[in-house]
């Protein structure tokens, strides 16, 4: 890619970090200072840069190792060039190339020098998504697992419940489409 794109004006209300490891959405409502919560979390494992996969989390260095920047990664080109989507602490959230950002997530702040490892972090909760149907006498709602982290939906199933319908009336057993994130 060529220039950074913006995804969110500068904010004081959220940081990268939060960005990266709580919430992957410009609506995030926290300011977090301390990733070791999200990495020591049994669902959090680091991986290789080789194995990148997109929503893999990205956490830049400084030269005695501690974390100064988290990112997504949201795309890893033919020849493995990530780009990531992360927020600049109090500036704007950017998609941008893995390295094309601000001096101070460098190793050493200015060299233009970038050191990172990277994390596969899912924080899987089996929800109602929205769809529905009636067949038959039986009514049927889709759930999936939705990662809290980054929205990700896998093993998709459907629920069965008695129905009566139509008109159906099993709509307050499930919880309401805002419910869902
Ligand atoms: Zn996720
Ligand atoms: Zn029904």
């Amino acid at each position: 890619m060529s220039g950074n794109v913006l995804l969110d004006d500068a904010t004081t209300v959220y940081n990268c970090h939060s960005y990266a490891w709580y919430r992957y959405s410009t609506a995030n409502p926290y300011w977090i200072m301390d990733i070791s919560q999200f990495t020591l979390d049994s669902a959090c494992t680091q991986i290789s840069a080789s194995s990148a996969q997109a929503n893999d989390i990205i956490v830049y260095l400084n030269a005695a190792g501690n974390p100064v920047h988290s990112g997504v990664v949201y795309s890893v080109s033919s020849s493995g060039e990530l780009t990531i989507c992360s927020k600049w602490g109090q500036e704007g959230a950017y998609r941008h190339a893995v390295g094309r950002v601000p001096g101070n997530y460098c190793t050493t702040p200015g060299s233009g020098t970038i050191r990172y490892v990277l994390f596969r972090y899912h924080d899987y909760m089996n929800k109602y998504i929205g769809n529905h149907y009636h067949s038959g006498t039986s009514h049927y709602f889709q759930f999936a697992d939705v990662c809290d982290v980054c929205g990700k939906r896998t093993n998709t199933t459907w629920q069965t419940l008695v129905c009566s319908g139509p008109p159906c009336n099993v709509a307050y057993s499930v919880p309401k489409p805002e419910e869902i994130d």
